[in-house]
């Protein structure tokens, strides 16, 4: 069978052990030798026990934790072409010559830049006699596959990346918390959720939880944002609602590009209305706990196809990533959707927001 590995790199979130269960399975139902990197890429440049056979069984009882039972890391090693070329060592030495990486666009763009480096990291291994000709023969191409694991939904090409929805419920449940105590005492909260660029988790939050407003890196609509969230705060009041609810996302600017804090917020609030305000920055929580039923299922149904589309890769398949595209899952182009990621953040960066929200193409 086919030597195929699977790991978790970058930031961690809910739903990665789901993938990491369905690509051990999908691979050992096909006949696939499956092994686990542990640690991401650091793993895969160390070696050693970093790189494991994954049983059938080695993935029982995951499906329901939260972050990655193999381990992430961001390694730096990787950046290097020295690092990549013992990594290639370690793969060859398995037979391994299909790799799942489920990550973020850093991730994904590594695994792409080893793939292209690939035959040229095995003939200078060859050439160093650190292997054998007999696996270079059988190694001659790294198909790879890219699974988008990120609670932001920051990645272009996808609906849903694997940890939004569970992040989301944890979002939700946080206000719900502190709701009731608001309600109690007429406090208006101010709520700082994730997003350093992309006010997703920020936008779908407000809307949930019925907020008078919502603060986004891709800029406030007018520059009288100030007078505006006052106003409706006392129309609010007026009209008889006992607490207020305002959600800023981490990385929320206001029309010029400066940075719109929680405690920004509240000091407009304080001063103007003299009302009852407190601050929540919410933080890791928002990564931490068990996944949703959604990302499970993403994440299940985002490994297998990964496992189909490696098998039914040949000499000419491009690197693809698995998305997430009306409900169905679909395979596109690795290197495209990666580099239209990076031209939303540099968008971002340069102030042009309308074109980066168009070309990301989603909140
Ligand atoms: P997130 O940003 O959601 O945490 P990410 O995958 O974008 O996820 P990064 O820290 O950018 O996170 O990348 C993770 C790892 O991938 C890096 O530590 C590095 O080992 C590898 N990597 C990233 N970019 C490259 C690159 N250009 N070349 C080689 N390796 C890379």
């Amino acid at each position: 069978g086919k030597g195929l590995a699977v790991f978790t790199s970058g930031g961690d979130s809910q739903g990665m052990n789901a993938a990491v269960r369905a690509v051990v399975r999908m691979g050992v139902y096909l006949g696939c030798k499956v092994y686990f990197i542990h640690e991401g890429y650091q793993g895969m440049v160390d070696g050693g026990p970093h790189i494991e056979e994954a049983q059938w069984s080695s993935v029982s009882s995951i499906i329901h934790k939260g972050g990655t039972v193999i381990g992430s890391a961001r390694c730096m090693d990787f950046k290097e072409r020295a690092g990549r070329l013992k990594a290639c060592k370690n793969l060859v030495d398995c037979g391994i010559s299909n790799l799942v990486c489920i990550g973020g666009d850093g991730s994904l763009t590594g695994a792409n830049l080893f793939r292209e480096e690939w035959s040229s990291l095995l003939d200078e291994l060859l050439q160093k006699g650190e292997i054998d000709k007999e696996k270079h023969g059988k190694n001659q191409k790294l198909h790879i596959v890219g699974l988008v694991g990120s609670i932001d939904n920051d990645f272009c090409g996808t609906d849903m990346t694997i940890g939004t929805d569970s992040a989301l419920h944890r979002i939700i449940e946080a206000i719900d918390a502190i709701s009731s105590t608001a309600y109690s005492h007429r406090r208006t909260f101010i709520l700082e959720v994730m997003g350093r660029h992309c006010g997703y988790l920020a936008v779908v939050t407000a809307l949930a939880s019925e907020a008078t407003m919502v603060f986004i890196p891709e800029k406030p609509d007018r520059v009288d944002w100030a007078d505006r969230l006052c106003e409706k705060l006392i129309q609010e009041r007026n009209a008889g609602q006992r607490l207020s609810i305002i959600i800023v996302a981490e990385g929320a600017v206001d029309m010029e590009g400066k940075p719109i804090t929680a405690e920004m917020v509240k000091e407009i609030v304080v001063t103007n209305l003299q009302q009852d305000t407190r601050v929540t920055v919410l933080g890791h929580v928002q990564r931490g706990g068990n996944p949703s039923a959604f990302d499970r299922i993403l994440g299940s149904r985002m490994g297998a196809e990964a496992v189909m589309a490696l098998m039914e890769a040949d000499e000419n398949t491009d690197a693809c990533v698995i998305s997430l595209v009306g409900n169905q899952a679909v395979r596109l182009p690795l290197m495209e959707c990666v580099k239209r990621t990076k031209a939303v953040a540099q968008a971002m960066a340069e102030k042009r927001w309308d074109e980066a929200v168009e070309m990301r193409g989603k909140s």
